[in-house]
């Protein structure tokens, strides 16, 4: 079932709920108050009629006279009022003319409710028409002298509850078919920005063009965000293929040169034509280009472990015993260039010490390499509120501001150097320093020099 039948659906049963419920109170409600006035208007009149036979009457005159004065009932009656005296036997003695011949009921239950000097009040069938009668006992002093009925035919409010009912009914029903439609034309309003969402985003996927984006309004509403998520997913999306892509011709383009040498050099020693010495260069060079692509396969392979999740053997390690074996392991890389070590606060973290120290000689390495001979490599610890920050800071060559935000890409190399590296090494140091919960950082001013900032999180 679609969103928008649904929607629908929704607002048409719960409006439906409401009306019912509202239509029922305000029926049940209209029921009572006109009931109510029909027996407070029953109450009155008969209360009239007997004040008048009482004010007409006294016990004295009625024992002389031996019958009792009645007033004129017509003067209390009213079209659908009827009014009828009767006597302590039951005998009707006085009615309203609108009675005609007919005559207000009397049944024991009334006539011994009276006896006992009790109005009643009930409501009676009589042929299609429903009729409320109240009966009032009417005493003179302390004597029982007969009854006034007061009757009145409850057809009109019938008639009128029963328009009520009508209306609310067809009030109800029409709400809701209109309720129907105009809400899923408002679903239809409110579902189309997701349409046309849907429509771009299976143009963008069936094309295979990952730069397309799906329009944002601006509006910043739900449909909005949804919008940005999903460029936002798209961007990615497009950056790993592009990064895919990239990786493979990069690896190819990586290893076709160590290739060449080892096929050309592998030529040359088949040949025969090689006297001693060229031997020896030949099989020296075949073996640095091997030498540089195994670097370069395990590089790839750790990368690969960690982007599916390489597990570290994380211990609790003090940095600056790591920091200390790396200086001493780093000295025989240090090519005429000055390594220092400079302030070692002390501090622990939990990490991989093997990566750790995989890490710092990657950056001294690239430190050394990168700064000319009689200048120097530093290596120090900071500590700094949670983290603690080893930096290895030369005073080399420097890097340039549009090679700072790429350097730790993986492949990608300074330019124009004379020195040829994969251009993992930084990639793979920051990988080390993320899956530390830490980061790995760069601040570098060309001519001046560069440090690398580690940064930790200490563990107490
Ligand atoms: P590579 O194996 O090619 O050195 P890296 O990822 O280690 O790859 O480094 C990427 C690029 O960063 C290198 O091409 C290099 O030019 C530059 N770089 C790294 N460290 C330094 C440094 N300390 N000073 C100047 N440039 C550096």
């Amino acid at each position: 079932m679609s969103i928008r039948i649904r929607l629908t659906l929704w607002y048409v049963s719960l409006l439906g709920i409401v009306l019912i419920l509202f239509s029922a109170a305000f029926f049940g409600v209209l029921k009572y108050s006109l009931t109510t006035e029909v027996d407070r208007t029953l109450q009155e009149r008969a209360q009239q009629v007997a004040l008048g036979i009482q004010a007409q009457n006294s016990l004295d005159s009625i024992l002389s006279v031996g019958g009792v004065t009645l007033p004129e009932l017509d003067v209390f009656s009213s079209r659908s009022i009827f009014i009828q005296i009767r006597d302590t036997k039951g005998q009707v003695i006085k009615k309203s003319s609108n009675l005609l011949n007919f005559t207000l009921p009397l049944n024991q239950v009334i006539f011994t409710s009276i006896q006992q000097e009790q109005p009643h009040l009930k409501t009676f069938p009589i042929g299609d028409v429903e009729l409320r009668l109240y009966s009032v006992p009417i005493r003179l002093g302390n004597r029982l002298i007969g009854m006034v009925q007061v009757g009145q035919p409850l057809n009109e409010i019938q008639m009128t509850l029963q328009r009520v009912l009508f209306f609310l009914i067809g009030g109800t029903i029409a709400a809701l078919v209109l309720v129907a439609f105009l809400g899923m034309f408002l679903a239809r309003i409110t579902l189309r920005p997701i349409e046309r969402i849907t429509m771009t985003a299976h143009q963008i996927v069936s094309a295979q063009d990952l730069s397309r984006r799906l329009p944002v309004a601006g509006t910043n509403d739900e449909l909005d965000r949804l919008s940005q998520t999903m460029n936002s997913m798209f961007a990615r999306l497009d950056n790993f293929f592009r990064a895919q892509t990239r990786l493979s011709a990069d690896i190819s383009h990586e290893l076709r040169t160590p290739l060449t040498i080892v096929r050309g050099n592998l030529d040359l020693l088949g040949s025969g034509m090689l006297g001693e010495a060229d031997r020896a260069d030949t099989i020296g060079a075949a073996r640095s280009a091997l030498d540089r692509m195994s670097r370069l396969v395990s590089d790839l392979l750790l990368l690969s472990q960690a982007d599916a999740g390489l597990t570290l053997k994380m211990n609790m390690l003090e940095l600056d015993g790591v920091i200390l074996d790396v200086y001493q392991q780093a000295q025989a890389l240090s090519n005429g260039v000055k390594l220092k070590l400079g302030r070692a606060d002390q501090s622990q973290v939990y990490g991989d010490e093997d990566r750790l120290k995989q890490l710092l000689i990657n950056l001294i390495d690239n430190a050394i390499k990168h700064t000319p001979p009689g200048g120097s490599v530093t290596l120090s610890i900071h500590r700094e509120d949670e983290y603690v920050l080893v930096s290895v800071a030369d005073t080399g060559e420097g890097i340039k501001p549009e090679d700072l935000s790429h350097i730790f890409d993986r492949f990608y190399r300074v330019k124009g150097q004379k020195r040829k590296g994969s251009g993992l090494g930084l990639a793979i140091a920051k990988w080390i320093a993320q899956a530390h919960n830490g980061d790995l950082s760069v601040e570098s001013e060309p001519g001046v020099g560069s440090a690398f900032i580690l940064k930790l999180p200490i563990s107490n």
